[in-house]
């Protein structure tokens, strides 16, 4: 639902889900019904190398939520993996990472790097589906954070029990390692940070049970990509999709983990005298500006300058000055466990 936070509309989806067209586990009727009952405003469908689902006509607004299906590419080696969003068509499986990253960005298609972090043993069923080649240019966003990936990343034969029955408790948040990559590759240009479900609804074997690991509704509760839209989203499905596309394009978003209660209402702005701006923004004056931060309940906040932290402090609400130009961001954490993370601001730069 349509939340007006200062002067932007706020609303929150899910990004990266599969469907029944690749290895899902339900159809796309299926996935888009729970999508609406769990109150996305929207989602996005990512299934392997097919977009069959937007071929069938599958886009759309539904009621109120927005519909967007691109898919989900990877190399000969199936690693790299790349959602892709408004291409023309899948492009062929023979292209390198290099060359399907800029035929995308070619073709005005928003792009993000998927669970670039995966780094569990090639050996077993399940093996990692990393990023390896960060010399490639042009992509729109990287997933800071993919929910299955965590969970896959930590599985052991030991854990397997607790982890299928309570699959939201083993969440933690992004790694310190893929915050780095994003930081500073964001000091060079904008790059949106997403946080990601990566929705299948596999089911795995616990001994003598079958247990399905997070359900799409569990999904659609967790992890949310919030985007910030100076205007409501259209009721047109084409202005609606373009609107969304813009804000990740332009890093006016942010991400959160609903377990630990709604980011609805979180602010994170940099102002002073004769400017304002949000994530995605820049303000040009060093000396003068001030970070704002509010929650909507107290958390552990940080604020991290250019890749290093510069505030730790548990509150709801932060005032920072700032002292040196460059990046912008904000963590906010339940304890041990990743809450909410903005894009960056830029001041000065
Ligand atoms: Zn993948
Ligand atoms: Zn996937």
């Amino acid at each position: 639902m349509a939340r007006k936070v200062g002067d932007h509309y706020q609303y929150s989806g899910a990004v990266h889900v599969h469907t029944t067209v690749s290895d899902g586990t339900k159809t796309l009727d299926e996935v888009i019904a729970i999508g609406q009952s769990a109150g996305l405003d929207f989602l996005m469908l990512s299934d392997h190398m097919d977009l069959a689902g937007r071929e069938a006509g599958g886009e759309g607004k539904y009621g109120k939520m927005l519909v967007l299906i691109g898919y989900e590419h990877n190399d000969e080696d199936d690693i790299h993996h790349y959602l892709i969003f408004g291409s023309p068509g899948v492009y062929p499986r023979e292209m390198s990472a290099k060359e399907y990253v800029a035929a995308a960005a070619v073709d005005g298609a928003l792009g993000i790097i998927a669970h670039p972090d995966e780094i569990r043993p090639k050996e077993g069923r399940h093996p990692p589906y990393p990023w390896l080649d960060w010399s490639v240019e042009g992509y729109d966003g990287i997933e800071i954070w993919n929910q299955m990936s965590e969970w896959m990343e930590k599985l052991t034969a030991w854990n397997k029990v607790p982890m299928a029955f309570s699959p939201r408790k083993s969440m933690a948040g992004p790694t310190a390692r893929l915050l780095k990559i994003w930081d500073e590759v964001s000091m060079t240009r904008k790059v949106v940070g997403v946080v990601a479900v990566d929705a299948h609804a596999f089911a795995i074997g616990v001994g003598p049970l079958t247990v399905q690991i997070f359900p799409y509704k569990v999904h659609f509760r967790t992890l949310r990509t919030h985007v910030m839209l100076p205007e409501r989203l259209s009721d047109d499905f084409e202005i609606a999709r373009d609107q969304v596309y813009a804000a990740l394009r332009d890093c006016r978003a942010f991400g959160s983990n609903m377990r630990w209660g709604s980011a609805d209402g979180f602010q994170f702005t940099a102002e002073n005298s004769s400017e304002k701006a949000i994530s995605g923004g820049s303000v040009s004056d060093v000396q003068n500006t001030r970070l704002w931060v509010d929650l909507p309940s107290r958390a552990l906040v940080r604020i991290v300058g250019n890749g290093s932290t510069l505030l730790q402090t548990e509150s709801e609400s932060v005032d920072y000055a700032v002292t040196q130009a460059g990046i912008y961001r904000v963590e906010a954490w339940k304890g041990k466990r990743g809450w909410i993370f903005s894009n960056h601001i830029r001041v000065g730069i």
